[in-house]
């Protein structure tokens, strides 16, 4: 992987792994497929297996995948209140250990209570007092169970105080360094979303209940800490060590408590009076500044935005090596990964650079922690606004036209995951997919956006702001935002909510016009073909048409509401152009019949950017059409809007026609934005047997102004397996760069290239102490290479005993890949070892079975039709080859998403510039 994945929180970054999970049935051949349904995956219990605790890489994660039991979809009835928890914890590094002393002060909601439970896994209570008295507790596998004596009443308050302590599988994780990466800074973090608080704290743990907290951490005296609220105070706690005190008075849920100590750099900024403070690992301090600074004027702007102001006493951001997951939003101190903390020199080829990440936690911070979702099952209510305001962020930063390119990206993303069409936003079934999936984010933030269209922003805001009065401090369920919007713009919003939120899918047009010149009218006939069944139907919506004559342009609204019906408009003259939901405003795909004429008119002359967007997808369909080719360059070199041409370079790509080589070539020549070279050289390399296209990319990848643009080169070159490549991709390797990132795109571009000349090179950046990320992307290169080296593949195998996680996976599926046998006593041992999460006992038995298989046909004599089995070997070996390939081309696509990802934490972000 290019970097240790992925800028989405835990479950965010399940999503990148569903979405492209599709592409896995592909790589699997024959019977041992993955699933086909996205599942849960728990990256969290890879953890437990991952003794430093590095971050598991996508592909890696993405293939362990497993049913497991699902969070609890409806919230629980409750027998008492949490009103305020108290939690001193202390740390054994060495052991990875918490000992913790908890005060809970809770009310009991109901008459006749006898005893209360705690949610608690894996952790060993020592002692539990009741209003200071000793009392004799029950532990299960998931519950702490104390007594009240006497059974209690409705009203009444207890003090319940415990000490324990544990080894945390989750929730809590110990970063440290070891013999091959001693300076490593210390880290302790934990990740509470959805259900993992249980693991290190015994509580309530469900986010229908919210309380205050103070944390006390003590910890040595070099250390910083990071909790929820205020920082009352650091004192000295003798032999080397300061216990630090934060307080933090706005209740909210115990999803949303975070510890964070450890050896950290820290950089204070304001906002308002409030503290605003950047965290980063010792020694990357100075990465802070230049990937965060915009948090006080986007905490401005939402303050403004909603009417309501940022609520917590301080806001921090700490970033952490080997997040399991991008970003997360406790209340007032969200943790990121470290990943964000972008090389100035990158960060300076990135256009939005991190905001996408950093104003979707901050968006939380009113959508999800302020005001908090019941249950998981109306999650949408976080994640949705969450993705809702890293729009508004980008709108309000970044113009218009940027906030509608990484809008129209979403929509087509999700429109490309035919497993969330049927299902609605709202729901509680997702025992077997994850509800922190495409329709909670993706959707949910589109959703927001055509109310927002369809009310206006006045009303629309209004709504929020009451919404966020209303239920300040409180937990919700959809229906209480239906509420505060018909409240406060009395408007019924019962249909909207109906189709989009409590039904799924969204519609499908198809659409076409005709012009009678005698009535001088135009007839737009419009079909939903949405298939209705289950919960889809029929959808019913107001739309914007434009028509365009020579004498300007006119706008309509109208209400479709059937599966069939034919519109008719006054033109003076033939249409030059009929937009249909001007500007793309709603969640929608559209087949318009329209001739290339008016698609070229279009995409020359429709003012906003998704209706250019839509006439470049169009005209990419055209194969073998040098106007269409010429067109697309035209938009490419002159288009006023970057995300414009990056897109016609894409399409350019895809048709491949020498023509489109050409425009290509001629649109490198103008482009100086590193986010738009980016593009073309990536669109470069999926022109084949083209020399030209090879001198071009070799040049780029050796000497261009951009890294991004270089690092496409390298991986182009290898994908193509351009004849001077090795010379290419070996003094890229030598060569240093910001964070090694031209090393690492041509350490992946190897693999492809299938030179075995590069063996020795690979099997330097393989090795233990090497950055993980090299020895990730050589491992799997090395792989591809000398396959009957069997000194090669004990090397690989003497990985699988590794505590780097992400090192562990590579080798793994290296060797499966590989197809020599000689590893399968090393798998095996490997399966008997009792640190593996049982998500990667069936990933292992397959990469065996593909193994022995490969073995016993080439094994079996030639016989007198010895064809056939000759044949079954050469199929069987051609069948790794394939998926080695195939494993190649989905790298190369996580690179891509992880492009992507670098602004964004939800699934198929708006590409990154
Ligand atoms: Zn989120």
């Amino acid at each position: 992987m290019a970097s240790p994945l992925a800028k989405a929180r835990l479950t965010d970054y399940l999503l990148v792994a569903e979405t492209i999970s599709a592409v896995i049935p592909a790589l699997e051949r024959g019977g041992h497929k993955v699933q086909e349904e996205p599942r849960r995956m728990t990256i969290h219990s890879l953890y437990a297996t991952n003794r430093l605790g590095v971050a598991a890489g996508l592909l890696a994660s993405l293939l362990v995948v497993s049913p497991l039991p699902g969070d609890e979809p409806y919230a629980r009835s409750r027998t008492y209140d949490l009103e305020h928890s108290r939690i001193a914890l202390r740390f054994d590094l060495a052991h990875k250990r918490v000992l913790g002393d908890v005060t809970h002060t809770l009310s009991i909601l109901r008459d006749g209570t006898t005893r209360i439970a705690f949610d608690s896994v894996g952790l060993t209570i020592e002692n539990v007092t009741v209003n200071k008295f000793p009392v004799k507790f029950e532990t299960t596998a998931e519950k702490l169970i104390v007594p009240l004596p006497g059974g209690a009443k409705a009203g009444e308050k207890f003090d319940v105080s415990l000490r324990y302590e544990g080894k945390p599988t989750k929730g809590m994780y110990f970063i440290v360094p070891d013999k091959d990466y001693p300076d490593r800074p210390i880290q302790i973090w934990t990740q509470g979303e959805s259900e993992d608080t249980r693991y290190y704290l015994p509580t309530y743990d469900y986010p229908n209940d919210r309380l205050t907290t103070e944390t006390i951490l003590t910890v040595p005296a070099s250390w910083l800490t990071v909790s929820n609220g205020k920082l009352i105070s650091v004192s000295d706690a003798g032999k080397g060590l300061r216990t630090w005190d934060w307080r933090e008075t706005v209740p909210s849920s115990t999803y949303l408590i975070t510890v964070v100590a450890g050896e950290f750099e820290e950089v204070k900024d304001a906002w308002r009076g409030v503290p605003v403070t950047y965290y980063a690992p010792k020694g990357r301090g100075d990465r802070l500044s230049v990937n965060y600074s915009r948090t006080p004027a986007m905490m401005d702007l939402f303050s403004k935005k909603l009417g309501v102001e940022y609520a917590w006493e301080k806001y921090a951001q700490v970033m952490v090596d080997d997040f399991v997951a991008g970003g997360m939003e406790n209340s007032s101190a969200t943790t990121n990964t470290s990943s964000s903390l972008n090389h100035p020199k990158i960060a300076a080829e990135m256009l939005t650079n991190e905001d996408g990440l950093i104003s979707h936690e901050l968006g939380h911070q009113w959508f999800g922690d302020l005001v908090t979702c019941k249950d998981w099952g109306d999650i949408w209510l976080n994640e949705g606004f969450a993705t809702f305001m890293e729009n508004v962020w980008t709108e309000a930063h970044y113009g218009r036209d940027q906030a509608d390119y990484e809008r129209w990206e979403s929509g087509r993303g999700w429109f490309s995951q035919p497993n969330l069409f049927d299902k609605p936003i709202v729901r509680y079934d997702f025992e077997d997919s994850s509800e922190f999936d495409g329709n909670a984010y993706t959707k949910g933030g589109w959703v927001l956006h055509v109310l927002r269209s369809q009310l206006g922003d006045d009303a629309f805001y209004r709504g929020l702001k009451h919404y966020l009065e209303a239920n300040r401090g409180k937990n919700v369920v959809t229906a209480d935002l239906a509420k505060a919007i018909e409240e406060s713009s009395h408007v019924n919003v019962d249909q909207f909510f109906s189709q989009w939120l409590y039904g799924a899918g969204a519609p499908k047009f198809d659409l076409g016009y005709s012009y009678d010149r005698d009535k001088h009218q135009v007839e737009l006939t419009v079909k939903q073909t949405q298939k209705v069944e289950g919960r889809v139907g029929i959808f019913h919506l107001p739309v914007n048409v434009e028509i365009t004559t020579a004498s300007g342009p006119k706008l309509y609204s109208v209400t479709v509401s059937k599966a069939e019906q034919v519109f008719t408009f006054s033109a003076d003259s033939a249409p030059l152009m009929v937009l249909f939901d001007k500007g793309d405003n709603i969640l929608k795909s559209a087949e318009f019949h329209k001739e290339k004429k008016e698609w070229l008119y279009q995409l020359k002359n429709a003012d906003e950017f998704a209706d250019r967007a839509d006439a470049v997808s169009t005209l990419e369909k055209i194969k073998n059409d040098d106007e269409a080719a010429s067109a697309l360059g035209n938009a490419l070199n002159n288009d006023k809007f970057w995300g414009l041409r990056a897109t016609a370079a894409d399409a350019l790509g895809k048709i491949g026609s020498p023509a489109a080589s050409k425009q290509l070539r001629a649109g490198l020549d103008s482009a100086n934005e590193p986010w738009v070279r980016y593009h073309i050289v990536s669109a470069l390399g999926s022109f084949k047997d083209d020399s030209a296209i090879a001198a071009k990319l070799t040049e780029i990848a050796k000497a261009d102004r951009s890294y991004r643009a270089r690092a496409a080169a390298l991986q182009a070159l290898g994908r193509l397996k351009a004849p001077d490549a090795l010379v290419t991709l070996e003094a890229a390797i030598s060569e240093d760069s910001p964070d090694g990132y031209l090393r690492n795109a041509a350490l992946r571009g190897l693999g492809p290239l299938g030179d075995d000349k590069a063996v020795s090179l690979l099997e330097q950046w393989s090795v233990p102490g090497k950055p993980i990320e090299s020895r990730t992307a050589a491992i799997r290169s090395l792989a591809s290479l000398e396959k009957n080296n069997q000194g090669i593949t004990k090397q690989i195998a003497g990985y699988l005993s590794e505590p780097n996680f992400p090192v562990r996976m590579a080798a793994v599926f290296a060797l499966g890949g590989r197809g020599d046998a000689i590893a399968v006593p090393a798998l095996e041992a490997l399966l008997k070892s009792n640190d593996l999460s049982i998500e990667m006992v069936p990933m292992i038995k397959r990469q065996i079975a593909s193994l022995k298989k490969t073995a016993a046909t080439r094994l079996t004599p030639p016989n007198g039709d010895g064809g056939e089995s000759a044949a079954a070997a050469s199929e069987t070996s051609g069948d790794s080859e394939v998926v080695l390939e195939r494993l190649d081309k989905l790298e190369h696509l996580v690179q891509e998403m992880n492009e992507r990802l670098k602004a964004i934490e939800t699934h198929l972000a708006p590409p990154k510039p």
